[in-house]
């Protein structure tokens, strides 16, 4: 038997609700509906889906997809040990059998033979087979499942089929306003809201420049990042150049414009 207490989340993390997220959320739990949270990266969508799981009390199961995942590492495979083969439980399948909040990070980047696995789950079914095993498990009352998936990176080659996006519920996400990104910053690091509300400020002219060189803005992680730093004890300019602008573009003039931005904010 697995441990559900090693799932479950024991301190609040702390969450800044952008609107009626969290009612609508609960909403959908309470009805076992899947929920899709979509968004760009870093924009506070794990921390969405962690702060849910504490608020329900109930344990969570994460799994960042990338595009070698099979099906086989959501739902578990017979594994050789000194005793012959053992079957071990993937991720998707403790989840169903503990009644846990499974929540798929990225699912864009699995493949799309391996997001069907999901479809008997997300149904009046409620049921998850496993083919290898010849097993067939009913998911435990609490399951849900939660996907997330950033629309930026989507392309015709990776995509959800219509079939499995029409299996949840969703919520559009996007970078808080300014304001709010400025509290949570404070709230999240400890810096004073002044000095946040100067990191936005950045953020903000980063977001603009999208699509004009820029694949993505810079993110609310970033900023938290940079904010991290300067409560460190570094200078804000270096700390910024550091956490804001060399991760994302390697572009000289974005760069240049980027790092002018710091200089007259600072
Ligand atoms: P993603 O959207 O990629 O899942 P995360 O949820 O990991 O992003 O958010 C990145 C970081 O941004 C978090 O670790 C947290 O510090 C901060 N953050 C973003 N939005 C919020 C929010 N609404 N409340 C609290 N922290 C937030």
């Amino acid at each position: 038997m697995t441990d559900k207490d090693q799932y479950k989340i024991h301190t609040e993390p702390f969450y800044q609700a952008q609107g009626d997220e969290v009612e609508l959320y609960e909403a959908a739990y309470a009805a076992r509906l899947p929920v899709m949270v979509k968004g760009p990266t870093g924009c506070g969508k794990s921390r969405f889906v962690e702060y849910m799981a504490w608020k329900l009390g109930k344990p969570l199961i994460t799994v960042a997809c990338n595009e070698d995942m099979t099906a086989s590492d959501l739902v578990g495979r017979y594994l050789l040990d000194a005793n012959g083969t053992r079957w071990l439980d993937g991720p998707l399948t403790t989840a169903a059998r503990i009644g846990g909040i499974c929540y798929l990070d990225e699912v864009v980047e699995a493949r799309q033979d391996t997001t069907v696995v999901i479809h008997p789950l997300t149904d009046h079914r409620r049921t998850l087979p496993l083919d290898k095993k010849g097993e067939l498990v009913e998911a435990h009352p609490d399951f849900q499942l939660v996907i997330s998936y950033n629309p930026g990176y989507q392309s015709l080659m990776k995509d959800l089929k219509q079939s499995t996006k029409q299996r949840f519920t969703g919520f559009d996400f996007d970078y808080p306003e300014e304001a709010l990104e400025a509290d949570i910053l404070s709230k999240e690091t400890g810096i004073d809201l002044d000095l946040a509300a100067k990191l936005v400020t950045i953020g903000t002219a980063a977001r603009n420049l999208k699509g004009h060189g820029l694949e993505e803005g810079i993110s609310t992680r970033l900023l938290v990042y940079a904010a991290t730093l300067i409560k460190g004890g570094i200078d804000p300019k270096p700390a910024c150049r550091m956490a804001l602008v060399r991760p994302i573009t390697d572009d000289v003039d974005i760069r240049d414009t980027l790092d002018h931005a710091i200089d007259a904010t600072f």
